[in-house]
């Protein structure tokens, strides 16, 4: 590829139509390694923005309006969408997914229902779903207030669009079951959190003790029909955790302290001057088992802000925690209503 490319504009050894389809069909990482070629970086910036331009569009949006709603409102693509962007061919994706931050859904609401052939879908998928009830035993911490859910009635095509708790836009994609997912799409660019494994389709289950319980059934077989390989427990593939060992690549480990702006996350830009803002910095941690003296422990997804001053120490500490949600449950019967899986983790 890099070879053809290399050419002089005037003697391409291939078509452009030819080099064009190529390029659709590489992932992010390799768009970056393009771009080090100076006359090459602003095709590859240009082959970006009209990547996502073509998803808005196969789901019957304006594309160039959809992408100037999400920069002047920090809006963004996550699920099997923007893992389509970041690593093409991975998925088929399905519904879109859209995630904005507390207080921010007006616009993109706007856009949708503002464009030909889209309707929103009644109400209980509206629901709020801060509501806590002492039957809500089952927690889901996934950092989503709100869900509103839209179809394009000639094509059939979902679009959802998640309201985040929190001034972060990004809070609800740090809970969702596998790394694989954890990538998205901003009116300014891509990023992947997890690239290495992205890119060879494998991902780190975002562990939880009632896995079972709070997503999907059949969540993980979907991923690995597919030819996904899914991570259940990260000693697998090492037993020097990034807290035991510094070797050990934190973008390969469900131990390893993140941050949404660390250097194991993969980004690139379409769009000069700055990037959209998508809130404040958070760190995480994947849910992950380990060894206590005498049983296995469990330790939950967490998700915090980054302090400043504790930044500057080197210290990943929480300064605050987010709250704790609760899947809703059937006050009735006690058991999770199955239409909730899709609200609480949406694909
Ligand atoms: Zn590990």
């Amino acid at each position: 590829m890099l070879l053809f490319l290399r050419a002089n504009l005037s003697c391409y050894p291939l078509p452009v139509e030819l080099q064009e389809r190529i390029i659709r069909l590489l992932p992010l990482r390799d768009l970056n390694a393009l771009r080090a070629i100076p006359r090459l970086n602003d095709d590859m910036k240009t082959h970006l923005k009209a990547r996502i331009i073509r998803l808005f569009v196969s789901y019957g949006l304006d594309g160039q309006k959809s992408l100037d709603m999400m920069f002047s409102t920090g809006t963004i693509i996550s699920g099997s969408a923007a893992l389509a962007i970041v690593a093409p061919g991975s998925c088929e994706p399905r519904d879109l997914n859209l995630y904005c931050a507390a207080g921010a859904a007006h616009g993109a609401i706007k856009l949708i229902l503002g464009t030909k052939g889209f309707v929103e879908t009644p109400s209980p998928l509206k629901a709020l779903m801060t509501e806590r009830t002492p039957f809500s035993k089952f927690e889901v911490n996934n950092g989503i207030k709100r869900i509103y859910r839209f179809v394009h009635v000639p094509s059939s095509k979902v679009v959802t669009l998640s309201e985040s708790i929190s001034t972060s836009t990004l809070a609800p994609i740090l809970f969702f079951h596998t790394t694989l997912l954890m990538n998205y799409v901003s009116g300014s660019g891509a990023t992947a959190f997890y690239p290495e494994l992205t890119y060879r389709c494998a991902g780190l289950l975002n562990y939880s003790q009632e896995f079972e319980k709070i997503h999907k059934p059949d969540v993980l077989n979907h991923w690995k029909q597919l030819g996904m390989e899914i991570c259940d427990d990260c000693e697998e593939w090492h037993q020097d955790h990034p807290s035991v060992s510094p070797n050990v690549r934190r973008g390969m480990c469900q131990w390893a302290y993140r941050q949404t702006n660390d250097q194991w996350t993969e980004r690139m830009n379409f769009r000069t001057g700055t990037r959209v803002k998508l809130g404040p910095t958070l760190a995480w941690r994947l849910g992950h088992r380990y060894r206590g003296r005498k049983e296995v422990m469990h330790h939950k997804t967490s998700v915090h802000l980054v302090h400043e001053d504790w930044f500057k120490m080197c210290l990943y500490k929480a300064a605050v925690e987010w709250v704790r949600y609760y899947a809703p449950i059937d006050k009735a019967t006690g058991a999770i209503d199955s239409a909730n899986w899709k609200r609480s983790f949406p694909q």
